[in-house]
């Protein structure tokens, strides 16, 4: 049989595809404002905002400017395909409650849009928007950095949270009837391979979470993280080990909607230890996943059987 990661990771795609029974894509969008953390307490260690705009969005665009600029592209890369509206950059559930309405208003009103993703920060989930979120008759999720379970790591990145609070977050978007997605970054300083699996371990016993997304500390010049001596970074073939070894830990059932941090700027990297490109990391991956029989949800009481999504 072909070696296809789809049949080992359950990925995001094939989530999509069984979810809305065609092809889906999600637009990045931006609200426009910043993040609220970076303002009033300098901000993560990690974060260089210059960094994680994605292809498509701009914060000084509107969203129907936003829109213009990546249907277009989408429509050519990818065919005929129905689109998410994401709210990925910065903190997307940061504004007025009525500004945010406007803003999530107009992205679905686009006729090809069938779904809402919000990426978002713990503290920034409350009530008023859960409610908000909640009113729309299209699937919502929102995507939680939790990034880790410890709240040394936590302290350490100035994240401005803790784990306490990411838990809260998670169980409230559930009741409120929404997808729970979390960002888990591998390879934070100080966290070992046990620190690792101790987040994946809670992730998947956690009941409302039904994606994660992995990220592998990227160091970005300008940053706190970067000014920091001696900063044990993976490189990325130790993130490929860890990560596929971690994999089986994974739940079945939760989706993996990223593997690696996404579009690296290279130029701004202050410590690369990063060959290649995505392409051949992922094909790296498939590799050692094959070549160590190792299958998501393996090590958990729900399995991951790829026939259930590839009929
Ligand atoms: S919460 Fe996100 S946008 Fe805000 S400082 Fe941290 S990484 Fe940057």
């Amino acid at each position: 049989m072909e070696e296809r990661l789809e049949y080992r990771i359950f990925t995001y795609s094939a989530y999509l595809m069984n979810k809305f029974g065609k092809k889906v894509f999600r637009v990045g969008l931006s609200t426009g404002n910043t993040c609220p953390h970076r303002i009033e307490n300098g901000g993560c260690i990690f974060c260089n905002p210059s960094t994680f705009t994605g292809e498509y969005q701009s914060q000084d665009l509107s969203i129907e400017e936003q829109f213009n600029n990546a249907v277009p592209r989408i429509k050519k890369a990818c065919g005929d395909v129905k689109l998410l509206a994401y709210f990925q950059d910065e903190t997307s559930t940061y504004g007025d409650i009525e500004f945010l309405k406007q803003k999530y208003d107009e992205a679905l009103s686009h006729p090809e849009v069938i779904g809402l993703v919000v990426s978002t920060r713990p503290d920034y989930i409350d009530k008023k928007v859960l409610k908000l979120v909640a009113s729309y008759i299209v699937p919502v999720t929102v995507e939680i950095g939790l990034q880790s379970i410890h709240n040394k790591s936590l302290e350490l990145l100035n994240r401005g949270h803790t784990f306490e609070q990411a838990e809260e977050a998670i169980k409230m978007c559930d009741e409120a009837g929404l997808t729970v997605s979390v960002h888990l970054i591998m390879g934070i300083p100080n966290e070992t391979y046990d620190d690792m699996l101790q987040t994946l371990k809670w992730v998947t016993s956690n009941k409302f979470i039904k994606q994660v997304k992995f990220h592998n500390l990227v160091v970005y010049k300008n940053t706190k993280l970067a000014q920091m001596k001696n900063i044990p970074v993976y490189t990325i073939e130790e993130h490929i080990k860890n990560l596929c070894n971690l994999i089986p830990h994974l739940r079945g059932d939760i989706a993996v909607s990223r593997l690696f941090t996404s579009n690296i700027r290279r130029t701004q990297i202050a410590v690369d230890k990063y060959k290649g490109n995505k392409t051949q990391w992922m094909n790296e991956l498939r590799k050692y996943l094959y070549k160590n029989n190792l299958n998501q949800g393996d090590k958990t009481d729900v399995k991951y059987d790829f026939r259930k999504y590839y009929k």
